[in-house]
């Protein structure tokens, strides 16, 4: 199939962006990678009478670190991530998780924005903003305003976005030295999309978990803070045990729906073999 007939213009500023999604009025949408987008469009999933390409915004793109924070701009290519210093200093989360996300082709031209504005619940970059304590920049004509990661989610492919408005940049705050991060997905071939995923910020003592949070994706309608399974891993020592209290933690944050193809009760075992395999892991480097 093809998409439907659509306008497309190339803005020449943020301001210029902006005014001409104002005027449109619902009617447009932006254009960064187009990776998820023409998918979309071809298989007439949706048919915006206008497309707003902001690719060539530089207002959008730039890193810069400051005040605690690696600011990364919304254009910021998924394969950009895995070759920015300042990333590999300061959020090893990204390096990690980024390798997932499709295949080379796709990091090439697939943008940061355009993951967390298009907010497909199985997607890695979402739920590392989330586990991270992001905050998005958000931009329009009325200005901009600042939204954190884990408000923007709202569920299944819909965000915080309101019509006119663009994610102008997200600011991650640098993860502290001695904090541990672990990242891992199950998918049924590399660079699909995952069945089950879990990005992890945590700190141990003495080899135990003092503080870890969980998000886990592709489990839910968006990415999924675990707050009990969080708090019930917080003074264990690495490998868990096999204890019914973890395995009823683990289903108090997911309930995970059966869906084609595969049981809810599978997905919640695929999480739960994830998350010991990544607290595992954590503990394991944390030791050498
Ligand atoms: C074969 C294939 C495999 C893939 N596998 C994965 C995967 O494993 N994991 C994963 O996470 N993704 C995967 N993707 C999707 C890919 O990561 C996309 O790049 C990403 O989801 C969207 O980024 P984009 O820049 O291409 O956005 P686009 O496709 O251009 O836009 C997507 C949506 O976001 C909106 N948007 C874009 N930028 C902004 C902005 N700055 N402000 C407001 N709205 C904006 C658009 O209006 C549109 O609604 C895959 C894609 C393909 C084709």
């Amino acid at each position: 199939m093809k998409a439907r007939n659509f306008r497309y213009i190339r803005p020449v500023s943020l301001a210029h962006a902006y005014q001409v999604l104002a005027d449109a009025g619902g009617e447009a949408v932006a254009i960064a990678g187009g990776q998820s987008l023409l998918a979309g469009l071809n298989m007439r999933l949706s048919a915006p009478k206008l497309l707003v390409d902001i690719g060539d915004l530089q207002e959008l793109r730039g890193q810069s670190h400051a005040n605690g924070a690696v600011r990364l701009g919304a254009l910021t290519r998924h394969g950009e991530l895995l070759s920015s210093d300042l990333v590999r200093k300061h959020l090893p989360l990204l390096i990690k998780a980024a390798p997932y996300i499709g295949h080379v082709a796709i990091r090439n031209r697939g943008t940061l924005g355009g993951s967390l504005a298009y907010a497909d619940p199985a997607a890695e970059l979402p739920a590392c903003a989330v586990a991270l304590g992001a905050t998005l920049v958000l931009g329009s004509l009325a200005g901009e305003r600042e939204v954190k990661a884990e408000d923007f989610f709202k569920g299944l492919f819909d965000t915080d976005l309101q019509t006119g408005e663009l994610i102008v940049a997200v600011k991650f705050p640098v993860t502290p030295a001695g904090t541990s991060v672990g990242f891992a997905e199950l998918s049924r071939r590399h660079g699909d999309f995952a069945l089950a995923g879990l990005a992890v910020v945590a700190t141990l003592q003495d080899e135990r978990i003092s503080e870890a949070r969980l998000v886990f994706f592709g489990c839910a309608d968006r990415p999924k803070v675990a707050t009990t399974v969080s708090g019930a891993v917080k003074g264990m020592r690495p490998p868990l045990p096999d204890t019914s209290a973890f395995e009823q933690a683990m289903r108090q944050d997911l309930a995970p729906d059966d869906t084609p193809g595969l049981r809810g009760d599978t997905r919640l075992h695929m999480a739960t073999v994830l998350t010991r395999r990544v607290l595992n892991d954590l503990s394991e480097r944390a030791a050498a």
